[in-house]
């Protein structure tokens, strides 16, 4: 039985990245039941009466991008401490202001914040890792976006029983359970952040339930060198003695890689995020993008937190994720088009979500965006992929889909009320700045 159409998006120019990278000019695409039920091209389309329509006229249309690594709950620390290196912006501002404030509804209301922006920029999924994360699953059902939600875990003093750590686990996967666009992942810090027996026990977690594991991985050249030093071997030749790379796992940075790990990385076909605004902004280098997609690791592109980057806008990350791909390798080498592949199938594939979204193809979700060409910025144009990498910003984002939902229609907010979340969290500012002082002082 064929289902009903309930809306139609008509009038731009699809970039469907598909296999094929098929473009659809004067583009029709069918939504039913949340899902893409046909894509054509029909010139001078007018919509039939009865059927709810956007229109998409002058614009591009493509698959929502993918944030393949962040920390939505974070998002009111934005700007709070600037121009530090890694360790010192976590120990002395980051980390004591998350113990005073990490909360339920300081990362609920930074989810929101964070939410708000991605969907005025063209995110429509991200993957996330922050503490009380079911507040930050709860805030993305309640914005219509959709995400991995990764409760992170950081064994600092070992007080916890690991067998307490994993009933905490069994509670949270059942809360987020509630969410349909929400899916729960398991997110242990780092490899420095939990023992070698909690690792171990986490991988075990993960295989028995079917789960993606969330982490960092060799962010700094600092962190490899420790490890190096204590254990022997590099994080990547570490984390494959105790069967990581055997699981679903993404990994966010991957910055300090020799050529083995990268081999390693990439036979094992591991999903990478490249989040080269934070890893520019801390000091901390560039991740081995071109040579990792040629062994076979699976890229995204990541913002990683407000807090280090300043903003979540994916078409300002690709923008400078690309140019500093071509310092690294020389120009060409990370393509205008392949870097779309990154923002959309490629970095779904990263999640292992490639069946869901990352294409505008027949079956998928309808978590489309529309990209205008309207501004300056964007003529003339030759090719379409050049001037989302290159010349558009997230400010250009006119509409935004998510399962056949319209989330935003020519730039207002069709489910939350805006204002009052930036209200909100300009309230919430002032705190924060005042405890800030308060902890300088000390
Ligand atoms: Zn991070």
């Amino acid at each position: 039985m064929k289902t009903r159409t309930d809306l139609i998006v008509w009038g731009g120019t699809a970039l469907t990245m598909d296999d094929n990278l098929r473009i659809v000019e004067h583009a029709v695409i069918k939504i039913g039941q949340g899902k893409i039920q046909e894509i054509s091209s029909k010139k001078g389309f007018r919509p039939p009466a009865g059927v709810k329509n956007l229109d998409a006229s002058n614009c591009l249309l493509l698959p929502g991008l993918v944030n393949g690594h962040t920390h939505t709950g974070m998002s009111l620390l934005r700007g709070i401490a600037d121009d530090l290196p890694l360790y010192e912006w976590l120990n002395h501002h980051i980390f004591p202001l998350e113990r005073a404030l990490g909360k339920k509804d300081f990362v609920a209301l930074g989810t929101e914040l964070a939410c708000l922006e991605m969907l005025r920029s063209g995110t429509t999924t991200f993957n996330d890792m922050y503490y009380f994360e079911e507040a930050a699953a709860e805030a993305a059902h309640r914005m219509g976006i959709r995400a991995i939600c990764g409760q992170t875990h950081l064994e600092i003093s070992g007080v916890e029983k690991s067998s307490e750590v994993f009933k905490k686990f069994d509670l949270f996967f059942k809360t987020v359970s509630k969410f349909p666009r929400v899916q729960g992942a398991l997110a242990p810090h780092s490899i420095y952040g939990l023992s070698e027996s909690l690792w171990k026990e986490m991988i075990a977690y993960a295989e028995r339930n079917d789960l993606l594991i969330h982490t960092h991985l060799a962010e700094t050249p600092k962190e490899c060198h420790e490890i190096i030093k204590q254990r022997g071997v590099s994080p990547v030749k570490w984390f494959e003695s105790i069967g990581l790379w055997d699981q679903k796992v993404i990994c966010a940075h991957a910055v300090e890689l020799s050529d083995d790990d990268i081999k390693l990385l990439g036979r094992n076909q591991v999903g990478i995020v490249f989040n080269p605004e934070s890893n520019l902004k801390l000091g901390n280098g560039i991740c081995p993008v071109v040579e990792l997609r040629a062994q076979g690791a699976v890229l995204s592109f990541g913002t990683d937190s407000t807090a280090s980057n300043n903003n979540l806008d994916l078409l300002q990350e690709v923008d400078t994720g690309t140019k500093i791909q071509a310092f690294k390798y020389g120009v060409g080498k990370l393509s205008a088009v392949e870097s779309v592949k990154m923002l959309t199938i490629e970095g779904a594939r990263a999640l292992h979500l490639e069946k869901l979204i990352g294409s505008l193809e027949m079956g998928k979700e309808a978590d489309i965006i529309a990209v205008s060409l309207k501004g300056p910025h964007c003529f003339p144009l030759y090719d379409p992929y050049s001037h989302l990498v290159y010349s558009a910003t997230g400010a250009d984002v006119l509409h935004t889909l998510v399962g056949g939902k319209i989330l935003m229609k020519n730039r207002k907010m069709m489910l939350c009320d805006e204002n009052d979340i930036l209200n909100r969290a300009q309230k919430w500012g002032l705190k924060i700045a005042r405890l800030n002082a308060k902890f300088q002082k000390a």
